[in-house]
């Protein structure tokens, strides 16, 4: 049989989660998806009526088929509140195992600020949805997953580097979510055979980075200027580079980050 992934984080077609399950699709994999709980019911919706159809058309013309959507709050870890557990029980009873988890999730609902005027809540809220998230997938999908499983998520130069206007703790979240890539593929390889991998991609107007505005194309400019490729990345690119990530291929690859042509450290052009 083919693979089965679960991908965390897609609301429409425009985003990084919405290319890897296309990607993953058209090698043979059957799609779940996560949806972000208020986004659900307009995703869901507009699925059935064939509002993402054109975006759905594979390689071989095929349509992408999406099993099954479920929605999926990535804040709240415990019982009372729709958690991922009980999402990951869902998919167990419906499907009984994975093999691919996807983290294509993040948010910063201070994400417009300067980490210097952040408040403690709005850089906590980026770190819990952006990083601690992707913890807690990993842990509740893990007893789920086949063995030779992969995870991988998606992350952000910002870590690294200084990058102006991404704010509200979100470069700190992508630091975290680097760093636990490497503690997690350690601990989800020695316990349960699982790969945990991160994309550090390039900029892409997407939903969720229209909350920074304008930003976001001064960083694609930025990007175009100093990158080794001067090309914009495209969504699909990201796609193509998780699913070789996720597949046999990638077998002895675990821990690691892996760039799409974000900016060379050693260039010096300014936008
Ligand atoms: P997107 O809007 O397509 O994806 C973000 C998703 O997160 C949305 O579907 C949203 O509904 C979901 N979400 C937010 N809070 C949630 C929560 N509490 N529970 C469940 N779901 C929640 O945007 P995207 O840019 O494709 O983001 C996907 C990933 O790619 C993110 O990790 C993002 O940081 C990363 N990334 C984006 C860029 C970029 O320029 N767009 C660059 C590098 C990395």
């Amino acid at each position: 049989r083919g693979k089965r992934a679960f991908i965390a984080g897609i609301a429409d077609n425009n985003g990084y989660g919405w290319a890897i399950a296309k990607s993953l699709a058209a090698a043979g994999a059957e799609i779940l998806v996560g949806t972000w709980v208020p986004a659900f019911n307009i995703f869901e919706t507009n699925l059935r009526r064939g509002i993402f159809d054109e975006s759905r058309i594979l390689p071989d013309g095929s349509l992408m088929n999406i099993c099954k959507v479920y929605p999926l709050d990535a804040v709240y870890d415990t019982p009372q509140d729709v958690p991922q557990d009980e999402v990951a029980e869902s998919v167990k009873e419906d499907f009984g195992s994975i093999d691919i988890l996807v983290h294509s999730l993040a948010n910063g609902p201070e994400v417009t600020k300067p980490l210097l005027e952040t408040s403690r809540n709005g850089y906590l809220a980026a770190v819990s949805s952006s990083s601690y998230s992707f913890v807690s997938l990993l842990k509740h999908f893990a007893p789920l997953m086949n063995p030779c499983g992969a995870s991988v998520s998606l992350t952000y130069i910002a870590s690294e580097r200084c990058i102006p206007r991404y704010g509200g703790g979100m470069s700190s979240a992508k630091a975290a979510l680097e760093s636990d890539t490497k503690v997690l593929a350690f601990e989800a390889g020695r316990r349960h055979g699982i790969r945990v991998n991160t994309i550090s991609a390039g900029s892409l107007r997407s939903r969720a980075a229209k909350a920074i505005g304008a930003a976001v194309d001064e960083m694609i400019d930025y990007t175009l200027m100093n990158a080794p490729l001067q090309k914009e990345l495209s969504a699909e690119e990201v796609g193509n580079a998780a699913a070789f990530l996720a597949s046999p291929l990638a077998s002895a690859i675990t821990g690691t980050v892996l760039f799409k042509f974000v900016e060379m450290t050693t260039t010096t052009t300014t936008p």
